[in-house]
């Protein structure tokens, strides 16, 4: 019998999930207290009221296994979901790997990553709840956009406040929110306190997206009808992103395969989450083993060298106290060009389960990530984003360490984006501009002292 050479593995409207997959119901361990950022005590329900609406605040604590998506939130992924599963078998040929290696693509979504899940699900339960503005910020850009589009579609006004050396850089994905019918402005701006005092400190200063999250914070804390919306760390934007890993789990069905190695790109640790989450609660069930790898930039190494310990999640100590792996609040990273993933901090969840040993993580060098994302774009035609190359990257490093020891194992990696407003920076790597970067361990050291003194208290 001929073998089936099948590469997509594509799903009817109809199969796309009913509901979130909330890991929280399966965790062997429960994750550590949010902490108040004055008191230092645990946070109610009401402290975060003021910043999201009380759909999210209990989502973010649930512990129910199943979620509901709401009808107009499932009518909503109908534009570009389900994602397609594909088989690279372009990509296979050319390492000449006995490994197959699968990716889910979602930048087939408009704005053109997975960001657009939890966006459009936040603004609805915003929307539902009479909220008729939201803040936030974007580092590369990739979130205000989702959040611009989501706010178009549900009738709402979304501010943003986009990290001021990508707003710089990036102009065409402030134009793409400009179309959407956001406004968005360069942080530090001196539209805020937060934003002003750094100015005064340093009027050039390139921002960060903890200096932006404390604008788009404080916008939302100070006035009534505004609230704030987050595109990921938090507990209910990873579960949101759990529509990428239950598709998945159907589609490795319909391929008869199951992935041994499940591979993400992490930045705050959404799109790993949400391809993971529902393998991981699988084998936590004890119906089935995979292995998890995520990967951050050797610039921004928050997993293999942060501390696991509580801090805050922007840069004028504004909001909660979470316990996570971080660089320090005050971290600056350096200009690499996967934006998305220079966040000082790290999703708690994901923080929780390296701790557990259910998942691994490693960090990979700039120019080895822009090396495959070439090769993946010349195999398989489609152009990644520099933040999803770390996900090619070690697929890429996997599937030839099958081909060494000679093992055919399943990998599956989240292409999580696509790079057309990308393109700059593979010029750059062309023109020999890019350079790999290492955190000095001095800059690491000096960025951690600044952590808050709770640590002593409530932590270990
Ligand atoms: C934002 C972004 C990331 C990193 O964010 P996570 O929350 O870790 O997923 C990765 N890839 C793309 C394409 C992004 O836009």
């Amino acid at each position: 019998m001929a073998e089936k050479k099948t590469r997509k593995y594509m799903l009817p409207e109809d199969q796309i999930p009913e509901a979130f997959y909330n890991l929280a119901a399966d965790l062997p361990v429960a994750l550590p207290p949010v902490l108040h950022p004055g008191t230092g005590m645990p946070i109610g329900p009401d402290d975060l009221a003021p910043l999201f609406p009380m759909a999210l605040i209990a989502q973010e604590v649930s512990t129910e296994r199943e979620i509901e998506i709401p009808e107009p939130v499932r009518d909503a992924y109908r534009m570009y979901r389900p994602s397609p599963l594909i088989r690279a078998r372009g990509l296979e040929r050319a390492l000449d790997t006995p490994a197959r290696i699968y990716y889910k693509y979602e930048g087939v979504s408009p704005a053109g990553s997975h960001k657009t899940n939890t966006a459009i699900a936040q603004a609805f339960y915003n929307r539902e709840e009479g909220i008729r503005r939201l803040s936030t910020e974007t580092g590369a850009g990739q979130w205000g956009s989702a959040l611009a589009m989501a706010c178009a579609f549900f009738g709402m006004v979304c501010e943003v406040y986009m990290v001021r050396v990508s707003y710089n850089q990036k102009p065409y994905r402030r134009g793409l929110m400009e179309a959407y019918g956001a406004s968005v402005y360069p942080s530090p701006s001196d539209r805020t306190h937060a934003g002003r005092e750094i100015l005064a400190d340093d009027p050039d200063s390139p921002g960060s997206l903890g200096i932006a999250i404390s604008e788009a914070v404080e916008v939302a804390a100070s006035q009534d009808d505004v609230k704030y919306s987050l595109g990921s760390v938090l507990n209910h934007v990873l579960l949101h992103q759990t529509v990428i890993g239950l598709e998945a789990l159907k589609q490795f069905d319909m391929a008869e395969d199951y992935p041994d190695l499940i591979v993400g790109a992490t930045g705050g640790g959404s799109n790993f989450s949400g391809m993971a989450f529902p393998f991981i609660g699988r084998m936590l069930r004890g119906e089935q083993d995979v292995n998890m790898l995520a990967v951050e930039p050797t610039a921004c190494p928050t997993l293999t060298r942060g501390p696991y310990a509580y801090d805050y999640g922007d840069t004028a100590r504004m909001t909660p106290l979470v316990k996570m792996h971080t660089l320090g609040h005050s971290f600056v990273p350096v200009g690499i060009h996967a934006g998305g993933l220079r966040y000082h901090g790290m999703a708690p969840m994901v923080s929780h389960l390296l701790q557990l040993g259910i998942i691994d993580a490693v960090a990979v060098q700039q120019l080895d990530t822009f090396s495959a994302g070439v090769q993946f774009a010349r195999t398989e035609g489609i152009i990644p984003a520099p933040e999803s190359n770390h996900a090619v990257a070690v697929a890429i490093t996997e599937a030839l360490r099958c081909k060494e020891s000679g093992e055919s194992r399943a990998i599956l990696f989240n292409l999580s984006g696509h790079g057309h407003f990308d393109i700059q920076a593979y010029i750059d790597y062309h023109a020999g501009k890019l350079v790999n970067y290492q955190y000095p361990e001095e800059e690491i050291a000096m960025a951690l002292a600044g952590l808050p003194t709770v640590n002593a208290v409530v932590g270990d």
